[in-house]
């Protein structure tokens, strides 16, 4: 009989290494604790470069899978044990799979902007995440009360970079996510003036710097190098941003219509306990540590578990299946050994 592998988490890393690891000749169980798979990317309107639609590159994902994968949702592993040669897997709902190997595909978390008082997520109606305005971006009712706003600004960095919250990681991804998303409200409202707020620009992936320029000499947004130290709300439901232009060195108050937080990726919750489960070592910035970051970014301390997708550090969407497929060949040689 075919050797077994669960893979814990069912987003596009989960996904990805299922379909492949099927392709190899492996029974697979995809165990999710939603109710749907897909994780973050079933709700995402559009990833750069490219404009693909999330729902669209989902779809073209799960056309890997086959009969040989088995997908368990609603639940939620709750216990990974190593016995002799093989593991067993449960869930909180009685579900129990033995397994060969396991793959750890537990994904990302957004970082909850309320954390960040002083921003006004979840105090301020027009206060957004960079989450929201893609769901309101893929109803295509985007700001619906407003005709026309005539300013809206974006905040970088927003729960990454910031030892107030614990997170010194960058998460690599909010930057373009920033300047893409300006581009498209630009897009749909030209007239309307818009700012992102920003610390460094990271344009690190192709495509990205060539962005960025379009962003400021086609359609004229306004990249302001400095923290927000706060923002109000005036009697019109206006948003009052306070923030030190540190190019030029002097406080700026500014008046949005709507603002927009970058928020940063955080492993998904249930990573520390899988982690604790398997004894493998606590890493600071509490994503999974691979057994060796630059040769074996698939293993783990513990023969027989692996590692695919942002659960062990930010990834974008095609990075993300990259690391899928690398992490079904480590599973693959591990299984022939
Ligand atoms: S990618 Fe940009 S916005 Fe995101 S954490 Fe890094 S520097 Fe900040």
């Amino acid at each position: 009989m075919a050797k077994h592998v669960v893979v814990i988490g069912a987003g596009p890393a989960g996904l990805e290494t299922s379909a492949k690891l099927s392709k190899m000749g492996l029974r697979v169980t995809l165990v999710e604790k939603e109710e749907t798979s897909g994780g973050h990317l079933k709700n995402w309107h559009t990833l750069f470069p490219g404009n693909m639609p999330g729902l669209k590159a989902l779809e073209s994902i799960k056309e890997g899978l086959d009969e040989n994968v088995k997908i368990q949702t609603n639940t939620q592993v709750t216990a990974l044990e190593a016995v002799n040669d093989y593991f067993t897997v449960s869930g909180h709902n009685g579900w129990q799979e033995k397994a060969d190997a396991v793959v750890l595909a537990t994904g990302f978390k957004l970082f909850d902007a309320r954390r960040k008082e002083e921003y006004g997520y979840g105090i301020y109606e027009n206060v957004i995440t960079s989450s929201d305005l893609e769901t309101l971006l893929a109803k295509g009712n985007l700001f619906s009360n407003h005709k026309n706003p005539a300013r809206i600004g974006f905040v970088h960095c927003v729960g990454s970079r910031d030892e107030k919250v614990n997170n010194l990681h960058c998460s690599k991804l909010c930057c373009i996510t920033a300047v893409k998303q300006a581009v498209e409200v630009k897009q749909l409202f030209p007239e309307t003036e818009v700012f992102c707020f920003y610390m460094d620009l990271r344009m690190f992936g192709r495509h990205y710097e060539e962005l960025y320029k379009e962003a400021q000499e086609k359609y004229n947004i306004q990249f302001i190098r400095g923290r927000l130290s706060e923002s109000t709300e005036d009697k019109e439901g206006n948003i009052i941003v306070k923030v030190e232009d540190t190019l030029l060195g002097k406080p700026l108050r500014i008046k949005t219509d709507f603002l927009v937080l970058m928020t940063g990726m955080e492993p998904a919750a249930g990573t520390k306990s899988l982690t604790a489960m398997l004894g493998l070592k606590d890493v600071s910035d509490k994503f999974i540590r691979p057994l060796d970051e630059v040769l074996q970014p698939n293993f783990t301390d513990m023969p027989g578990v692996f590692v695919a997708g942002t659960c062990s550090g930010p990834k974008s969407v095609s990075e993300t299946l990259a690391d899928a497929r690398s992490a079904a060949l480590a599973v693959e040689a591990f299984l022939k050994e």
